[in-house]
């Protein structure tokens, strides 16, 4: 907004401006009489002379805004880092200065709140439904490091909006917009009760002028009409008080317009039907006697039943405290009243303001007491009906688990921490999560395994046919994301099975002399619902995992056309088998449950060896080594590979062979085994020899030994081969 209000002019600070100065230096002396006024000075000088010669809007040098900013935050008892980032808040937005100048002249704390408001001020809120308000209101929270920051950033916004009738319609409604669904609702969830009831009336007054002018209008009249009246009951409510002995400051206040047209809208009346527009606020010194004023009103005048609201004992979640209270006062008017303590209308006024300006000192002490703060908001929403917004909020700060970006066009796109640009591409749209090739962040090109930070903004490339990759399950976060992916590899994966098996299904036929083509699709189907599948293609998937024979399928769908079943030879005995049911459990087969695994003879695999799946005919998926000779020389239809892993839980141990070559030395077996029991190995078998084709000095000792995986049988080759005298340790594949 700031950056396109500048023109350029005369230089330096003229009169009114370093009067303005001065006048604020008082503030602050009057605010914090303790504070140093030399790093205020400092930051208005170097604020002087690089906004120098700049103009708002209005035709007034640019540095009255940066001013009166100030000047807001100095109201606000802010520290003086505060007013610093107050002064410089626009220099780096705005001027040649960069955030390592302020840096460099100011120090850490000044520069990264300078920083921080920059980058707030850099968001593009662009006009939103209220799910996206929402999103904006939580990052910019989650953006900020330091709540002075947002502090900063609404005494600057307050100052725009005061100023704003200078600039042109149309920027005004989305500036007065902006505030009210961003701003406003951020002062609320601090607490600062001032200045959004401030910003709340001048981005109304704005946004339907003709609404405010008739409310403001009228709740000047009821001022006028009811001058006296309220006047007549302060002064009785303050000797009643002064009678009971209670300490107590008095208020007559009028409603703000911007809450009446809301009540207007809720309560669905109009504005002749709104009696309390008036209502009175008693400020007393302690709980005691919040309670013991209510007692004294309550004597005095008929309260109206369900209007008596407790928030002392029960604060808002944003800290409000209070006593409320409406009766029915002289004449049958109705009267709102509010009885609080000092300390809780500051906290009413101020928010978390209230909470920054009273600690002096060190900025570990002001961090924790902030933290502290934050904590027991997040510990009362634990107790709230609504658990709601404003603490889900500040969680943000405290346990991030949260990150919020931004596509090109503004959108926010909340994602969990450690979020890859993959999950924000499934957030934007199913198909551009598909078809997402590559990613760029802030305009770099980023890999898709990228952890997203807050406020990037996230440009998704696509390529049309492109599909996802498996890798992507290794880091996605969001379960759309990850569910999204599974889809479509399930679905690849039973095509491909489908090919298979309608291939195998054709091959055997060919082979049986079957002619498929006689064979009705009906048969099939029936053939399928023998097996309780609906669809002839849920056979044909059936078959290409393995799951039976299509030898048993032509049979059952063309009887007359095959003779009889052949034998079946079993397969012979082999020690290094478990049975295919336990295989089942440790080996997950991508895209498919339930369908029969066993690993492979010729390379018996274990777990944590890569691994891949042969879809074998009517035999289940054989599991193969990647590195295993019979699946590299391409003994097997490519088509015919799947991908396999290892279950991540199973606890199942594989039986393997080892083959030590050693020194033919006594007490070396005894050492081999003292490792094998001290890694808690199972020995199946164990036997030594002298090794007859070399010298008569070396042995071999074979054993078949129970590994859980392949780095416990690393573990275990590494350990025997230190033993000194042992040659090599082989394991023994191919059995
Ligand atoms: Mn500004």
């Amino acid at each position: 907004m700031p950056g396109s209000e500048l023109t350029l002019a005369s230089p330096g600070p003229d009169a009114a401006t370093a009067a303005a100065f001065e006048a604020l230096l008082a503030a602050v002396t009057e605010a914090r009489p303790k504070d140093d006024l030399g790093p205020i000075r400092k930051a208005w000088e170097f604020a002087a002379q690089y906004h120098s010669g700049q103009l708002r809007v209005s035709g007034e040098p640019y540095l009255i805004h940066p001013l009166a900013v100030a000047r807001i935050l100095a109201e606000m008892k802010m520290d003086v880092v505060s007013i610093e980032t107050g002064l410089l808040h626009d220099v780096v937005e705005d001027t040649s200065v960069t955030v390592a100048d302020v840096l460099k002249h100011f120090g850490d704390e000044v520069a990264s709140c300078v920083d921080g408001v920059t980058k707030l001020s850099k968001i593009n809120f662009f006009s939103a439904e209220d799910r996206q308000a929402e999103s904006y209101r939580k990052m910019l929270l989650a953006m900020t490091k330091d709540v002075r920051v947002i502090i900063v950033k609404l005494a600057d916004r307050l100052h725009n909006m005061r100023t704003l009738g200078c600039l042109n319609e149309e920027r005004r409604e989305r500036i007065a917009k902006e505030t009210l669904e961003i701003y406003a609702p951020i002062a609320h969830r601090l607490g600062m009760g001032k200045v959004r009831g401030e910003l709340e009336d001048l981005a109304f007054q704005y946004l339907d002028p003709d609404a405010w002018a008739d409310i403001s209008h009228t709740i000047d009249n009821q001022r006028a009409a009811n001058e006296e009246y309220l006047e007549r009951m302060r002064r009785t409510v303050e000797s009643e008080l002064r009678r009971e002995g209670v300490p107590a400051r008095v208020e007559a206040r009028v409603k703000r317009a911007y809450s009446v047209y809301q009540k207007l809208k809720k309560q669905k009346i109009s504005l002749d039907q709104v009696y309390d527009l008036m209502a009175l606020r008693i400020i007393t010194d302690s709980v005691k006697n919040c309670y013991g004023a209510l007692g004294v009103i309550h004597n005095e005048w008929r309260p109206i039943p369900g209007r008596i609201k407790d928030f002392i004992a029960i604060p808002r979640p944003n800290l409000y405290q209070s006593l409320h209270t409406s009766v029915v006062g002289p004449e049958g008017k109705h009267f709102e009243i509010q009885i609080r303590t000092e300390e809780m209308h500051r906290i009413a006024e101020e928010g978390i303001a209230a909470h920054w300006k009273y600690k002096e000192g060190r900025r570990g002490v002001q961090d924790d007491q902030r933290v502290a703060w934050l904590r027991q908001l997040v510990e009362w929403q634990q107790e709230m009906r609504d658990p709601g917004e404003f603490m889900s909020t500040l969680k943000v700060d405290l346990y991030p688990e949260e990150v919020y970006c931004f596509t090109p066009k503004g959108r926010v796109i909340a994602l969990p921490a450690q979020a890859s640009p993959v999950d924000f591409a499934y957030a934007v749209h199913t198909q551009v999560g598909t078809t997402c090739v590559g990613a760029k962040v802030n305009s770099r090109i980023v890999p898709l395994r990228y952890e997203l930070q807050n406020g990037d903004v996230v440009d998704i490339l696509t390529q049309t046919g492109h599909e996802p990759s498996k890798d992507w399950l290794s880091f996605v976060k969001t379960s759309r994301a990850k569910n999204k992916i599974k889809h479509i590899i399930n679905a690849n994966e039973r095509e491909r099975a489908i090919e298979i098996g309608q291939k195998y299904l054709e091959k055997e036929a060919r082979r049986l002399g079957v002619q498929l083509a006689r064979i009705q699709k009906n048969d099939l189907e029936r053939v399928a619902a023998e097996y309780g599948l609906s669809k002839v293609e849920d056979l044909y998937a059936s078959l290409g995992y393995g799951k039976f024979s299509a030898r048993q399928v032509l049979q059952k769908s063309a009887p007359e056309q095959i003779a009889e079943e052949p034998v079946v030879v079993p397969a012979p005995y082999d020690p290094t088998a478990v049975s295919r049911k336990d295989d089942d459990a440790v080996i997950t087969v991508h895209g498919v449950d339930d369908v029969m695994v066993y690993r492979a003879k010729c390379c018996n695999p274990i777990k944590g060896e890569a691994i891949v799946g042969y879809v074998t005919r009517g035999k289940g998926i054989a599991v193969h080594s990647k590195t295993c000779s019979n699946v590299q020389n391409l003994m097997y239809d490519s088509e015919r590979k799947i991908e396999v892993d290892w279950a991540r839980h199973a606890s199942d141990s594989f039986p393997v062979r080892i083959v030590v070559h050693t020194d033919d030395r006594p007490g070396l077996l005894h050492q081999l085994t003292s490792i094998l029991s001290d890694e808690k190995t199972n020995v199946r078998s164990l036997e030594a020899k002298t090794d007859i084709s070399q010298t008569s000095d070396s042995a071999l000792v074979e054993m078949t030994v129970d590994v859980r995986d392949k780095k416990q049988l690393e573990k275990l080759c590494s350990a025997m081969r230190r033993i000194s005298g042992v040659r090599d340790v082989e394991r023994i594949v191919n059995l």
